[in-house]
C-alpha cells in the first residue's frame, strides 16, 4: 500500500475514540500499520491494544508485544489524556495526580518504553497531544494544564537529547476540540469557549489528525521540538 505512512509501525494512545481515534484511522488510511492503546475498545475497526497508560507494567506489555510481532517502531503518538477540573482550593489530591499521571508520566514512560528500540533504528517519531491551556494556563484547571506544560518540556528536551539519533519529537497543542472530553463542558461555557476563536468554529478531531499526520510523516522530516498550534487562531 503507498501513502505518506507506507508500512510504518505507529502506536496511538487513547484512541478508543475522539482525537486518537480520528488520527488513527488517518494513519491506517496513508499505509500504516497501527496500534491503538485504550482502557476500552475503539468506536472503529483498528487493531488495539487492551492498555492502562497509568500503569508502568501494562505499557510494558502492550509495547513488547507490538515489537514482538513487528521488531520495530517508528511512531508513537501520546495523545490519551483526562481532565479533573476544580478551582485550586477545591481540588483534590488526587485529582491532582490522576491527571498528572494520566497526561504527563504515561507520556514519559512510554516515550522510553519505544526508545531503547528507536535508537537502535536510528529513526523514530514522538508526537505528544499538549494543549494550548498548556501554553497560557487556564483557571479551574491548573492540575490539566500543568501536565499540558509539563509535555511541552518534555517535547522540547527529547528532541533535544534524540535529534543525533534520526529520531524526533513535537508536539500538537489544540484548542477547542468537539470531543466526548468538551461534550461534558455546560453550554455557556462551550459557547463562550466558541467566541474565543478567530476562526468561530470548534475544531474536528479529523483536523488534528491532519497536522499529526504531518509531523509523523517524512515531510517534516527537518521539524522537531515544535508546538504545532491547532486551534482556529485561538492560541494568539
Ligand atoms: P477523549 O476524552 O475523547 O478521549 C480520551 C482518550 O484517552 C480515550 O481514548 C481514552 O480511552 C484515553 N485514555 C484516558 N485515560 C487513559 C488511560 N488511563 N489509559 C489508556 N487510555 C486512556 O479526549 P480527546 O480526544 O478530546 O483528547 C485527546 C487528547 O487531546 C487529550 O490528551 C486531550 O487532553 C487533548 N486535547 C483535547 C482538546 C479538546 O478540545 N478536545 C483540546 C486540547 C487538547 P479509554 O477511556 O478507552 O481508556
Amino acid at each position: 500500500m503507498s501513502g505518506l505512512l507506507s508500512g510504518q509501525v505507529c502506536i496511538v494512545t487513547g484512541a478508543s475514540r475522539g482525537i486518537g481515534l480520528a488520527t488513527a484511522i488517518r494513519f491506517r488510511d496513508e499505509g500504516a500499520r497501527v496500534y491503538g492503546l485504550s482502557r476500552t475498545k475503539p468506536e472503529a475497526d483498528i487493531p488495539w491494544i487492551l492498555c492502562d497508560i497509568t500503569d508502568e507494567a501494562s505499557i510494558d506489555s502492550a509495547i513488547n508485544s507490538i515489537i514482538q510481532k513487528e521488531n520495530r517502531i517508528d511512531v508513537l503518538v501520546n495523545n490519551a489524556g483526562i481532565t479533573r477540573d476544580g478551582l485550586l482550593m477545591r481540588m483534590k489530591t488526587e485529582d491532582w495526580d490522576a491527571v498528572l499521571a494520566s497526561n504527563l508520566r504515561s507520556a514519559f514512560l512510554l516515550s522510553r518504553a519505544v526508545s531503547r528500540l528507536m535508537l537502535k533504528q536510528r529513526s523514530g517519531c514522538i508526537l505528544n497531544m499538549s494543549s494550548v491551556v498548556g501554553l497560557h494556563g487556564n483557571g479551574g484547571q491548573a492540575n490539566y494544564a500543568a501536565s499540558k506544560a509539563g509535555l511541552i518540556g518534555l517535547t522540547k528536551s527529547l528532541a533535544k537529547e534524540l535529534s543525533s539519533r534520526n529520531i524526533r519529537v513535537n508536539a500538537i497543542a489544540p484548542g477547542y476540540i468537539e470531543t466526548s472530553m468538551t461534550a461534558v463542558l455546560p453550554e455557556t461555557a462551550r459557547e463562550s469557549l466558541k467566541t474565543a476563536v478567530p476562526l468561530q468554529r470548534p475544531g474536528r478531531p479529523e483536523e488534528v489528525a491532519e497536522a499529526a499526520l504531518f509531523l509523523c510523516s517524512d515531510r517534516a522530516a527537518y521539524i522537531t521540538g515544535i508546538i504545532l498550534n491547532v486551534d482556529g487562531g485561538m492560541g494568539m
